[in-house]
């Protein structure tokens, strides 16, 4: 069965347009109440030591969801990490979550909507 992976980015935990989210209150969150197989955050996946922890981490049987930037900011930004993991940035990989003038608990609400339809779609 297809693996649901959460990788956030906290873009260094100081971006002003996240400062309404509590990254530790909604990883335990995700942790504690969402089925998933299992959460990483990073706080630069765009830069040269997120594309290599992607690199390593990706794989062609899960779907990422991605919570950081606005989704085509991360369209070009994560581009990178994908493409040293083979992996392709489609629907079936990839379901990116904008956290940018969010709060703690939008941004969870989002991340379980996702992945309760994923959920319904892998069963
Ligand atoms: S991928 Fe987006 S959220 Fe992450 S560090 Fe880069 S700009 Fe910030």
């Amino acid at each position: 069965m297809k693996k649901v992976v959460i990788l956030m980015c906290t873009c260094s935990g100081v971006c002003p347009s996240m400062e309404k989210i509590d990254f530790w209150e909604l990883a335990e969150r995700i942790r504690m109440e969402l089925p998933h197989d299992y959460l990483v955050m990073h706080p630069r996946l765009c830069e040269e030591n997120g594309e290599a922890l992607m690199e390593d981490l990706l794989k062609p049987d899960a779907v990422y969801i991605t919570p950081a930037c606005a989704e085509k900011k991360q369209a070009k930004l994560l581009a990178e990490g994908f493409e040293r993991a083979g992996v392709p940035m489609d629907d079936e990989h990839w379901v990116p979550v904008m956290m940018g003038m969010k709060d703690t608990g939008q941004v969870f609400d989002e991340i379980k909507s996702i992945v309760t339809r994923l959920e319904s779609e892998i069963q």
